[in-house]
This record gives C-alpha cells, sequence and structure tokens, in this order.
C-alpha cells in the first residue's frame, strides 16, 4: 500500500476546502514548532545526550507519578476510542473544581489548538488582532491566516499588558488577546485591569485570556468571569505546571455558546492517554503548590545569580521563564550557548538584545549559569549570514 502525503497547496486548490475548513488547514504554530523552528540548523530530536534544554518552557518534572500510572492503566484500552468515558468524566471534574458548568469547558490536544480556532473565529480582514509586545506569537500567526490586521501594542514600564492602549488600539478589534502571566516575559498583568478591559472592549471584539502559566504565579485568575456568564474565553494548559506537554492537553472555558464558534473549525477526538493524566494530575491536591514552589525556587535563585553578576534580567518574573537583556544581538548569544550545548529560547523582534530562558531544574540552571558567564565574558562575535532558523521545519516555511 503506498502512504498518500498530505499537500495542503493541492488541497487548497481542491474546491471541496472552502471557509472555516480551509482556514483551519494550515499549521497551529504552538511553543514546540516555535522553538524548533528557530533552533540553529538541527531539530530537537537530535540534541546531545548532555543537551541543557530551557527553550520551550517545558516542565523538566513531566507528569506526575500518578498521571503516568493512569496512563499505564488506560493503555490496554487504547485500541479504541474514548470507550470508558474519560472526557465526560475529565469535564465534569474539571467543571465542579471551578465551580462551572460542564458546557463551560471544551478539551483539546493542547491549548494551542483553541487559541488558533478563536483567532481565526474571531479576526477578519476587517476585524483585528490585538496584542502584546513581546508576547506569545501563536495567535499573530493565525491571524496571518485570516488576513486580519494585527495591533502589537508594547508592554508598559512593569512589563504588564497595557490594557488601556489595547483596548483603544482597534475600535474594530476582532480579538483582543492577553497572556496573563506573558510569554516570554513571565510578567503578570493585575486581574482589575483584565476586568477594566473587559467591561470597555469595542462592542462586538472578544477578550481571550491565556492563562497558560497561571498556576506558577501569584496573580488570581479570570474564570470567575466566566462563571458570571461574560463575553470572553480563557484557556489553560496542562503543558506547564501538570507537565504534560508532549501528552497534549489544553482547554478552553467559556459560555457555550462561545464555544460553539470554534466548533466549525476543528473536532477530534481526544487521546486517552492524555485524558487519563489529567484526571490524575487534577486529583493530586499537592501538584500545584509543590511544583510552584519549585519552580520559584530555581527561577529565584538564577536570577539573584544573575543580578548579582551583573546581568540585566527584565521585569520581575512570576513564571517559568524569563528575559534578559544581553546589550548584544541575542542570536550571537543563542548560537554561542547552543556550543555549549545549551538551548534557550528565541528571539522577539521588537527585542533583539534580550533572549528569553526557560526555567529548568538546578542542575540545568547550574549548567546554564556556567554556560552564559562564558558566553558573556567572550569577545563578540559577528552575526553570521547563514540562515540558522531551522529551515527543515514545516513551521519554518510557514512563518518566513
Ligand atoms: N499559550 C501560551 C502563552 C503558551 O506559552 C503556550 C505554550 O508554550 C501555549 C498557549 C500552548 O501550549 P500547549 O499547546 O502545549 O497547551
Amino acid at each position: 500500500m503506498t502512504d498518500v502525503a498530505l499537500d495542503l497547496p493541492e488541497l487548497r486548490r481542491r474546491s471541496f476546502l472552502t471557509g472555516a475548513a480551509l482556514l483551519a488547514a494550515m499549521p497551529i504554530a504552538s511553543e514546540a514548532t516555535l522553538a524548533q523552528a528557530k533552533m540553529a540548523s538541527q531539530s530537537l530530536g537530535v540534541l546531545p545526550p548532555d543537551a541543557v534544554i530551557i527553550n520551550a518552557n517545558e516542565n523538566p518534572l513531566g507528569p506526575c507519578k500518578a498521571a503516568c500510572e493512569a496512563i499505564t492503566a488506560i493503555l490496554p484500552y487504547g485500541g479504541r476510542y474514548d470507550r470508558l468515558g474519560e472526557l465526560d468524566a475529565l469535564t465534569k471534574q474539571y467543571a465542579a473544581m471551578h465551580g462551572l458548568k460542564p458546557e463551560n469547558v471544551a478539551f483539546y490536544a493542547g491549548s494551542s489548538e483553541p487559541l488558533h480556532y478563536t483567532t481565526l473565529a474571531f479576526t477578519s480582514p476587517e476585524r483585528g488582532l490585538v496584542m502584546a509586545d513581546p508576547s506569545y506569537e501563536s495567535a499573530a500567526m493565525a491571524a496571518k491566516i485570516s488576513k486580519a490586521p494585527v495591533h502589537k501594542i508594547p508592554l508598559t514600564g512593569s512589563y504588564a499588558h497595557d490594557l488601556e492602549r489595547m483596548v483603544a488600539a482597534d475600535p474594530q478589534a476582532g480579538l483582543i488577546y492577553i497572556v496573563n502571566p506573558n510569554n516570554p516575559t513571565g510578567t503578570v498583568t493585575p486581574r482589575e485591569q483584565i476586568l477594566w478591559a473587559l467591561e470597555h472592549k469595542p462592542a462586538g471584539s472578544m477578550l481571550l485570556v491565556d492563562e497558560a502559566y497561571i498556576h506558577l504565579s501569584d496573580e488570581q485568575s479570570v474564570l470567575d468571569q466566566v462563571v458570571a456568564g461574560k463575553e470572553l474565553i480563557v484557556l489553560r494548559t496542562f503543558s506547564k505546571i501538570y507537565g504534560m506537554a508532549g501528552i497534549r492537553c489544553g482547554v478552553a472555558i467559556a459560555r457555550p455558546d462561545l464555544l460553539e464558534k470554534l466548533m466549525p473549525y476543528y473536532q477530534n477526538a481526544m487521546p486517552v492517554t492524555a485524558l487519563a493524566a489529567a484526571r490524575a494530575s487534577l486529583s493530586d491536591s499537592e501538584l500545584v503548590p509543590t511544583r510552584k514552589a519549585w519552580i520559584a525556587k530555581s527561577r529565584l535563585e538564577t536570577l539573584a545569580w544573575l543580578k548579582a553578576a551583573g546581568f540585566k534580567p527584565i521585569g520581575e518574573s512570576q513564571s517559568n521563564c524569563f528575559m534578559i537583556d544581553t546589550g548584544r544581538p541575542a542570536k550571537t548569544v543563542i548560537a554561542a550557548l547552543q556550543k555549549e550545548h545549551v538551548y534557550i529560547g528565541r528571539v522577539w523582534p521588537v527585542w533583539p538584545n534580550a533572549v528569553r530562558i526557560s526555567v529548568g531544574s538546578p542542575e540545568d540552571m547550574a549548567r546554564f549559569r556556567t554556560a552564559f558567564k562564558k558566553v558573556m565574558d567572550a569577545p563578540q562575535v559577528a552575526l553570521s549570514t547563514r540562515n540558522d532558523e531551522g529551515v527543515g521545519s514545516r513551521t519554518a516555511r510557514f512563518l518566513s
């Protein structure tokens, strides 16, 4: 039997793929694909065995013990779809934990999916996307597909989203995207300011609050606004504090009439392993406080060392990533660290001298400190003109 390769341009030429289906048949930008697209000349799959991987805001702790056991237990049932009703059970468990109704909760294989679909659903050439700069790029990439204007508003002096400016940026805004805590800075936007934006956003626009990192911070969630029936969509993921990035589970939380708007774009069965692992993770009441403290310790120790050594971290991260102003082209620092087998995050064009560091284990951060000092103490090297953007990646081609 010959496998038929999926040829998107060919599919697009065919007339049966129209409207929402056409828009959805495009790559979804996730932290994994973005990190990989920016790796210099090698893919994540072939990193050396001693690599320190702090480039994609992953959690070095991985899934908790209960999640691993739940995956093992459900594997024999993996030959069938969700025969055991895992999705239903997870939906009810999640809703009950947050005072929501099950119809407020929709699970996906990671929150990149509902982020992409929300952008496609609420933006168009006439209805723009408003976001912070720097912030997580995925929505802007989806807006390329819907051909929506993108308004990038600089962060404030305290590196919060500038919600007054964001709300005023486009009277025709289709979507206002808030990431709290923000990726890449890890800095938070106070909840009261998000509530203000919810009340003052332009008529007909949607507020999307991405709480991928909320458990790592002291900031309060806005999920209660969904309970109150307000016009917003909240995203959460099991990729960060729950350590399930490779297992894939995310959730969109909103009024049912809003969640329905995402449905034309894509609906697929959830992997039963992800559902079982998510349920087990939620049942572990120690997980969030223990991991929050573990990651905060590693972050604070690294930030204290950086400051003491005269380096310049940007803002006060409350997350599993932070940025450093290196005072030189960040690409050169990334490439030099890579030679030390330390893989850090990508560059945001608005801050070409800043690097993003994901918080790894204490051992990872010790290796990072040694390598970073060595790189920063060495004479600066000129930027190579070679294309080092990971040209092998399908997403890289789409992004360029
Ligand atoms: N939103 C933000 C702000 C992120 O940083 C990420 C990943 O890093 C995601 C959403 C998507 O995560 P996932 O698709 O793994 O749930």
